[in-house]
């Protein structure tokens, strides 16, 4: 059984996180401090963290979590107006935050997601995208398509596009972008990063793909779609 360690220091939210997940299969723990939370992380499989807690931040427990062995994923629980603890905490090493108030249903559709893609990513099992998203990026032939029709992309938004299809579904930050479009040492500015997504997502849109394959996640970077275009989160 898969075990998800929810560490929020709120018993409502925590319950009804719990509720949800029990319901849909998984076991679930509960901590209400970084102390807590520290004790249990070695024998879970993924841990959903609120970042202000009693006794100090989930960026503590995300830090713990990234160093040890078993890495499980986090997903960062944030509130409506903490953009900046969004972007930290995706370049801190989560996987996907969710914002306050969510719906359970959400959660349960996040947590899916995640362990999919950590699923996917030990394995290393197909090279790519899952089925539901048309878009491809073959690094040795640097060859790209959307429904299997070519598109004709500059160099950096062939490895923009490359980057995102790493991990569909995930929000990459545009620090992470740069980093690893340009690498380290680059000054390229936001801006630049937007323009060249702008201009994939252009050439995606006019061979006949959805111009939401590849999100804008608003004040913190872009992913590409991992849900069918149409529908809302999608596996339900
Ligand atoms: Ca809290």
């Amino acid at each position: 059984m898969t075990r998800v360690l929810v560490v929020e220091d709120e018993p409502a939210i925590a319950e009804s996180i719990a509720y949800s997940l029990r319901r849909d299969g998984y076991a679930v723990q509960i901590a209400g401090t970084v102390a807590a939370a520290l004790r249990e992380l070695s024998a879970v499989d993924l841990v959903i963290l609120d970042l202000m807690l009693p006794d100090g931040s989930g960026f503590e427990v995300l830090g713990v979590a990234r160093r040890t062995e078993a890495a499980p994923p986090v997903i960062v629980l944030s509130s409506r107006d903490s953009e900046a603890d969004r972007v930290a905490a995706l370049e801190t090493g989560a996987d996907d935050y969710v914002t306050k108030p969510f719906s359970p249903r959400e959660i349960v559709a996040r947590v899916r997601a995640v362990l999919r893609r950590a699923a996917k990513g030990s394995a290393q099992a197909s090279n790519g995208a899952p089925p539901s998203v048309p878009l491809s990026a073959d690094e040795s032939t640097r060859r790209a398509t959307v429904h299997n029709r070519q598109l004709d992309l500059t160099r950096v938004e062939f490895d923009l596009l490359a980057c995102l299809l790493g991990a569909p579904g995930r929000v990459f930050t545009r620090a992470q972008l740069i980093d690893r479009v340009w690498g380290d040492g680059f000054a390229i500015t936001d801006r630049t990063i937007d323009s060249h997504v702008k201009g994939l997502r252009k050439k995606v849109t006019e061979a006949g793909g959805d111009p939401g394959l590849i999100e804008t996640v608003r004040g913190v970077g872009y992913r590409v779609s991992d849900r069918p275009s149409g529908s809302d989160e999608g596996d339900a």
